[in-house]
């Protein structure tokens, strides 16, 4: 019998068993990555373009074997290793095919693979240029019901396991009347498995302790390069903070990874051998988000950007930390040859946004909504009506045109995937013709200013410009 058929009928209590053994994991780690390279290169069944195969395989891979990796160190605990099996095995990868399934025979397209929520503005920092304009005396926060609603809902209609949870800040997420907090949520919704990007400030010995009890959610902590960075774009003594929580992590026995704004002045701390060596090897951090600058928050100043120049020093050098130092690495917006190019809107295994006031919007960078999940409960309608929505549909017909969807000759530029940072006219373009709304104030001073207009369709132009040459090379050419 087949190898994946025999994996597929052990129960995941077995397949526990098995991955806590180190020689037997090493031999499954071997069988998994042959696995990868026969879906993703030999089958290809999207026929996609060969060396984006290739490529995605490989980042899968180091995700294994920086996993096992955290497995023998003893990085991870019973309880989480426990919740991980359960959840990534049990559920993700062999429990909801049928829903899935079922899906697509409904609907013609797979479902989202997740949301991202941000449940509360709270936070107890004030970050330059923070998307989220959080503060602590904002107290915008959704209900504990609501919240708790959506995850068994898109459990339900998509069979969807995971759910990243955003801020303001995590860790202060509390529902006073309903006198329930994050790790409620999490307790209560045990078949999923979270991740949160939080600041990390709050996460202190019982918290990690109680996270490992949990063992569903990994923390990515914000980091913004070395101590001089961190403190000055977060406040002084936040770096020394985060180094506690990452120790109180590891301690407990939680994996984590961080979570990294690029900016134009700290793009080239991050891009050292001494960065990855201090998060990475030093600190133990199981994977890194890289995401961008994006101008459009409590400053819409587009000065903070990456140059198009800084943005492609940054591809060539993620590629190399995922070639040669094999580490799991995700940079928004050049990882768009791993995802496939823009995941927003809903598009099969991608996700959509809600934030703390119910408004959903097709991606946490793309702040313009036209529903929110309060007036769509109170209608009677599920999270598919905005799924299935002309303004979501539209843009998943542009994610398609440009690649997602289209043979691997007329795949367009992965390293410039993003509707509304490489593409801005186009994104615009929907904004208007949807009448989608801002989720905030800066969202619609963004949306009013002709000259950050020009500026953001200047700056996709470069970016295409530059790195176009090497997205054939790299990914093209066979
Ligand atoms: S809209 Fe941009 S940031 Fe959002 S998922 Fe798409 S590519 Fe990523």
């Amino acid at each position: 019998m087949k190898f994946d058929l025999i994996w597929k009928r052990l129960s995941p209590s077995v397949i526990n068993f098995c991955l806590r053994r180190d020689i037997i994991r090493r031999a499954l780690l071997k069988k998994a990555e042959e696995k990868l390279y026969e879906n993703f290169v030999i089958k290809n069944t999207g026929s996609r373009p060969p060396l984006i195969q290739k490529a995605r395989a490989k980042m899968l891979g180091n995700l294994l074997h920086t996993v096992n990796a955290a497995l023998s160190d003893g990085r991870i605990s019973p309880g989480v290793f426990e919740a991980i099996t359960r959840n990534f095995i049990g559920n993700i990868l062999l429990g909801e095919e049928n829903r899935t399934a079922h899906f697509h025979e409904r609907y013609g397209i797979y479902p989202p693979a997740f949301l991202t929520i941000s449940p509360t503005k709270k936070c107890n920092l004030f970050c330059t240029g923070c998307y989220a304009s959080s503060s602590s005396g904002s107290a915008e926060t959704l209900g504990y019901d609501i919240l708790d609603r959506i995850i068994k809902e898109k459990k339900e209609l998509w069979g969807s396991h995971f759910t990243v949870i955003s801020g303001g800040e995590p860790m202060l997420y509390h529902d006073r009347e309903a006198n329930k907090g994050l790790f409620d949520l999490l307790e209560e919704n045990s078949d999923v498995y979270f991740t949160m990007y939080t600041n990390g400030t709050l996460i202190n010995k019982p918290a990690a302790r109680r996270m490992a009890e949990l063992g569903n959610i990994t923390p990515a902590i914000s980091v913004e390069g070395f101590e001089e960075q961190t403190d000055g774009r977060r406040g002084k003594g936040v770096f020394g903070r985060i180094m506690q929580a990452m120790d109180n992590l590891r301690e407990a026995g939680v994996p984590f990874g961080i979570s990294v704004t690029a900016t134009r002045n700290n793009v080239d701390a991050i891009m050292s051998d001494s960065f990855s060596g201090l998060y990475f090897a030093r600190k133990g951090a199981v994977y890194g988000w890289i995401f961008q600058y994006m101008p459009i928050g409590r400053s819409y100043t587009l000065d903070l950007m990456i140059t198009p120049e800084q943005r492609l020093a940054l591809f060539k050098n993620k590629q190399r930390m995922i070639h040669e130092s094999n580490l799991f690495l995700v940079d928004f917006w050049n990882g768009g040859p791993y995802s496939l190019g823009c995941i927003s809107a809903g598009r099969p295994g991608g996700y959509f946004y809600i934030d703390w006031n119910g408004n959903m919007a097709p991606c946490a960078f793309f702040p313009y909504y036209l529903s929110n999940i309060h007036d769509v409960y109170r209608e009677g309608k599920t999270l598919n009506h905005v799924l299935f929505s002309g303004y979501f549909k539209s843009i998943r017909k542009w994610q398609n045109d440009y690649g997602y969807t289209q043979p691997a000759g007329k795949v367009q530029n992965f390293i410039a995937p993003c509707i509304i940072r490489d593409h801005f006219d186009h994104a615009l373009g929907m904004i208007k013709q949807f009448g989608a709304k801002p989720l905030d104030m800066n969202a619609e001073q963004a949306l009013g200013d002709t000259d950050y207009h020009k500026g953001m369709s200047r700056y996709g132009e470069e970016v295409d410009r530059l790195t176009g040459p090497y997205w054939k090379k790299e990914f093209m050419e066979s």
